[in-house]
């Protein structure tokens, strides 16, 4: 299985970097856990195919987390005429959410969804498959209530991926690392956490209570991205790993 950073930075795009996306391939599947604005672009500038997508998997409703499937759907349907089938899945409210943001970005392009075979599905607390090889759960984290944030864990085969999405420091993050392969954890600060981001600081005191072959940060500020030796590993966009 591979991870390919597809963006690791802030809300802010914060020392250029782009918004929230991971993709997740190995030769049959592709699943992106979430989708930023900024998606699209970086599929193509990194060559890799907006049509190849099977499974798109969202933490929460804000922009740089899923404000990118609007782009998505209209170049699957205008430059490739897709038809396969794509499973979204987020937490509660996913199908409502995606078709408004849909209509408010493109009007009256929300039905590309039923003539392109896209269906949804919302992500409970234990693992459930949605895709043959592919299970998915969420845990509620601490971030703006308004954009039901969750982290998630995503097993393809024997593989285990987990993301925190953006959150404070909330216990779920343990369980969420628990038994993963990879274990992407936001950092949006250095040495102070502020409401719904987490610090450095707070993370690197509590490493070794994560249950993860290999912790990794993401959603970086500009101090968190520009600061020397820190012991836990950066993504950066456009990093693959391995795993
Ligand atoms: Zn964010």
């Amino acid at each position: 299985m591979k991870l390919t950073t597809i963006g690791c930075g802030d809300a802010f795009g914060s020392e250029g970097r782009y918004n929230t996306s991971f993709l997740l391939s190995d030769d049959q599947l592709n699943i992106l856990v979430d989708c930023g604005a900024s998606t699209l672009l970086r599929l193509k500038q990194l060559n890799l195919s907006p049509e190849s997508i099977d499974v798109i998997v969202i933490t929460h409703f804000h922009g740089d987390h899923y404000g990118g499937i609007p782009f998505l759907m209209i170049s699957n349907k205008m430059e490739y005429q897709r038809t396969r089938p794509l499973k979204i899945i987020g937490p509660k409210g996913i199908e409502e959410n995606v078709y408004g943001l849909q209509d408010a970005l493109y009007p009256g392009t929300s039905k590309v969804f039923n003539e392109m075979n896209v269906s949804f599905h919302e992500y409970a607390n234990e693992l459930q498959e949605f895709h043959q090889f592919v299970e998915v759960k969420g845990l509620p984290v601490s971030h703006s209530p308004g954009s039901i944030p969750h982290g998630v864990q995503v097993r393809i085969k024997d593989k285990l991926f987990g993301f925190s999405g953006d959150t404070e420091w909330n216990d779920h993050l343990l369980e969420l690392s628990k038994g993963t392969d990879l274990f992407v954890i936001e950092c949006n600060n250095l040495n102070e956490d502020s409401p719904g981001h987490l610090s450095y600081k707070t993370i690197q005191q509590r490493q070794n209570d994560f249950q993860t072959k290999r912790l990794l940060l993401t959603h970086m500020g500009s101090e968190v991205i520009n600061a020397k030796n820190l012991e836990i590993d950066r993504l950066y966009d456009g990093l693959e790993i391995d795993f």
